[in-house]
């Protein structure tokens, strides 16, 4: 599974001057719900994320994802495993919750899934919300890594800025690490040939 190739496909990938929600430029960006647009094609990507869970030998019940982001991402893994799939929402209180009724047994293993793990702060506190309903987080998964946490089977390490527990494996399909710039380093900007735009406002 080439995973960049995949979101290069889907223009997923975007590539060009982009102001990001910290402030910051890059020459690329992700825009994760564009690889999940063919259901066809997010179950090749999630079939793939499967493959390497099951052959680490993580025993999985129940995918949940953080909504909005990972909905679509958890429910096609949760089809490519078999098991159930469910979802923690914004509490409004900085956190993350249960609701709709969906109900989580005392040890059942869960993984936690998104479409793409930057930091990771999304994913932990969706497994903070299972954990205080006496579930068992097994693992974290997202189709693509921003390279800021380890997954298995990558040489890149985490980073201070990673918020994902280092004792859970993380299984990603690959690391995009992207060059980020603050506004008076970026030299797309000293080139003078274009300005930075916020990711989707233009095409
Ligand atoms: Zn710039």
């Amino acid at each position: 599974m080439n995973v960049e190739q995949a979101y290069k496909e889907a223009n997923a990938l975007l590539e060009g001057h982009f102001l990001l929600a910290s402030g910051n430029h890059s020459n690329r960006y992700l825009q994760s719900a564009k690889v999940l647009e063919y259901p066809k094609k997010a179950a090749e990507l999630t079939d793939a994320l499967a493959v390497m869970i099951r052959e680490a030998g993580i025993e999985v019940e129940t995918v949940c994802a953080p909504a909005l982001g990972g909905v679509l991402a958890g429910y096609e893994l949760a089809r490519s495993l078999d098991v159930r799939s469910i979802f923690v929402e914004k509490d409004g209180k900085g956190g993350m919750e249960l609701r709709r009724g969906f109900e989580i047994a005392q040890g059942e293993k869960v993984i936690i899934c998104e479409d793409i793990i930057t930091t990771g702060s999304s994913a932990l506190k969706a497994a903070k919300a299972i954990e205080e309903l006496g579930g068992n987080v097994v693992a974290f998964a997202s189709l693509a890594n921003r390279g800021f946490c380890h997954r298995e089977g990558s040489d890149i390490k985490a980073k201070p800025e990673c918020q994902l527990p280092s004792d859970v494996p993380f299984f990603s399909l690959g690391d995009f690490t992207f060059e980020i710039y603050t506004p008076e380093e970026c030299p797309m900007c000293k080139s003078g040939e274009s300005e930075a735009v916020k990711p989707g406002s233009k095409g």
